[in-house]
């Protein structure tokens, strides 16, 4: 299904540059849909570091990562911004209408005058297993996520991990999927104490199996797998297998931007320091995917370009409307909009 919306900014990259953007485009009248492959706001801040105290950002002497995004996931709210997570934006291409679109991995438009790219360190993206012929199986039976727990229904799942989603989805599934394998190459974990013991209870009743190994192949007619085969230190052990999820961790990749005919340097995208706008009018990049001299990649420095970036994104949204400046404290347009006047 596709959906074709209108905004009056698209922002790439739901980290905390892109969630304080929302705020500061916010405050000059401005909406705005943010688009983020992870499932979940807050880019390397929740999905790297979420317990890690930070301190170094203004007025707060110590936060961890996940309290920083709430906080930030707070602090917008008034502003009701639409979020399209777990959705890689694909392609952007200018419309007749002289607006910005941009599609996403599942098909989703939408269409602004302007475009914030805060993709950080590029976009989130699974290892995978170095098995042989893996990606004819991709998308059909082999997955690096559950996007609906459906789709697993009255199958026969492998999962391989030893971390926090191999183990949730393990517990998961058991319910639904016809059988659930968890394949680890050793038999201890990266995951919460209480998941392992659990999975643990279910492999002692014979709910699930647990395997011990090293996988070694996918075997079936691509794209539909009929097995996974494991070296394990009883010899080799084949899974009869619908389905196969790995979960190995995320890496980040520049992903699709690179291919949005933007300049590029280092993987970085350069941006002027008065409004953070890129080579092409009416995008604009802020947070550790711009560079400019002295850039440093601190979370302190996106908040100050968003700033910034909005004040030119205004004129851009809003042609020939003139801009006042205006303190929160005492402007009761700005406290309005933040919805407290
Ligand atoms: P990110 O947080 O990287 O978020 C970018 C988001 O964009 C990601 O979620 C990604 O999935 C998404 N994305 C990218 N491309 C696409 C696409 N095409 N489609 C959909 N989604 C896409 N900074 C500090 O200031 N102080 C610290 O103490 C500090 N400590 C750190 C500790 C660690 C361990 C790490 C790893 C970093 C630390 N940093 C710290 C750096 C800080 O986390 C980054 O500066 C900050 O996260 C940058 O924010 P961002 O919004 O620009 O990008």
């Amino acid at each position: 299904t596709k959906l074709h919306q209108e905004t009056d900014a698209i922002i790439i990259g739901a980290g905390p540059c892109g969630l304080f953007a929302v705020f500061e485009l916010g405050l000059l009248g401005l909406n705005a849909h943010l688009i983020d492959i992870l499932d979940k706001p807050g880019g390397q801040c929740a999905e790297l570091y979420p317990e890690k105290p930070i301190y170094d950002i203004p007025a707060w002497p110590v936060i961890t990562g996940q309290d920083l995004t709430d906080r930030l996931m707070e602090q917008i709210a008034p502003f009701s911004p639409t979020f399209h997570l777990g959705e890689m934006a694909e392609s952007l291409v200018k419309t007749s209408e002289g607006l910005w679109r941009i599609t996403t991995d599942v098909g989703t438009v939408i269409e602004a005058p302007v475009v914030v790219i805060a993709a950080g360190g590029g976009s989130f993206v699974p290892k995978k297993p170095t098995l042989d012929n893996i990606d004819a199986y991709e998308g059909e039976s082999v997955f690096y996520a559950v996007r609906r727990i459906e789709a697993f229904r009255g199958k026969r799942v492998v999962i391989a991990g030893g971390g926090d989603s191999a183990l949730d989805w393990t517990l998961n599934l058991q319910p639904v999927a016809a059988r659930v394998t968890l394949v680890h190459h050793r038999d201890g974990f990266r995951a919460a104490p209480h998941s392992v013991a659990r999975m643990k209870e279910l492999a002692a009743e014979g709910a699930i199996d647990f395997v011990v190994g090293k996988l070694n192949a996918l075997a079936g007619a691509a794209p539909q797998l009929e097995s996974v085969s494991v070296a394990t230190a009883k010899g080799d052990e084949v899974l009869i297998a619908d389905r196969f999820l790995a979960f190995f961790g995320l890496t980040m990749k520049l992903g699709p931007i690179a291919d949005f005919g933007l300049n590029l340097s280092e993987n970085l995208i350069p941006v002027d320091t008065e409004s953070f706008q890129t080579s092409v009018p009416g995008i604009f990049a802020i947070g550790d995917i711009n560079v400019y001299p002295g850039k440093l990649k601190l979370i302190l420095s996106g908040f100050h370009e968003a700033a910034l970036m909005s004040q030119a994104a205004f004129q851009i949204c809003r042609p020939g409307e003139r801009l006042r400046f205006q303190y929160t404290t005492s402007s009761t347009q700005l406290q309005r909009r933040l919805k407290v006047a």
